[in-house]
């Protein structure tokens, strides 16, 4: 199945560790994948899944896009942008995992570091073709419509009051 987490709420990227706890506990395997976050930057998050023998980690990009002091080329973002995706594509058709997660891919499809229609073409024709036995869990802001519309599962993550909203920064153990 195609399950998808979206909107400007805190929650997606939780929602996907949380989801892979679960097929865990239960003997699966998991890959989690990260567009767009940057190896330079450590979460709690990776630290535990990276520890896990069942569990493929790989964070794949370079840090924000063109904000926060970002000086990279666009292009190397996109470059980075497609190596995960190859990735994932070798992963999802391997059938070797049970889950696999698609962290932040959103937010790479938003900034246009992939086309939309090369993502959604793959994971219609990985879903047809692998069948039931993959999940593939995608998140991030800023979903397209044409990958909402071939998602089996979408929840909405909405944004009613975030602590940021009152200039209290990310913090350590909860934002990351
Ligand atoms: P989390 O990783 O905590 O589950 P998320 O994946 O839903 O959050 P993203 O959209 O990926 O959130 O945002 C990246 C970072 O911004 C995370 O550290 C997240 O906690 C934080 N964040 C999430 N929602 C908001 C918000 N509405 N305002 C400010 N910061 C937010
Ligand atoms: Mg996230």
């Amino acid at each position: 199945m195609i399950l998808l987490l979206i909107g400007n709420g805190k929650g997606k990227t939780t929602s996907a560790i949380g989801q892979a706890i679960r097929v865990l506990g239960h003997g699966g395997k998991v890959a989690f994948l990260q567009f767009i976050k940057s190896d330079k930057f450590k979460t709690g998050e990776e630290k535990i899944l990276k520890s896990l023998k069942d569990v493929y980690f790989y964070k794949g990009g370079l840090g924000f896009v063109g904000i926060m002091g970002d000086n990279l080329p666009l292009v190397e973002h996109k470059r980075a942008a497609e190596k995960t995706f190859n990735l994932a594509k070798k992963i999802i058709l391997s059938k070797k995992y049970n889950l696999v997660v698609l962290d932040e891919i959103n937010n790479a499809l938003q900034l246009k570091l992939l086309k939309t229609k090369d993502v959604v073409e793959f994971l219609k024709a990985a879903k047809k073709k692998i069948g039931e036995g993959v999940d593939m869990f995608l998140t991030g802001r800023g979903a397209p419509k044409s990958l909402i519309k071939i998602a089996d599962l979408v929840s909405e993550v909405v944004d009613v009051k975030h602590p940021f909203q009152k200039n209290i920064k990310a913090r350590k153990g909860r934002e990351f």
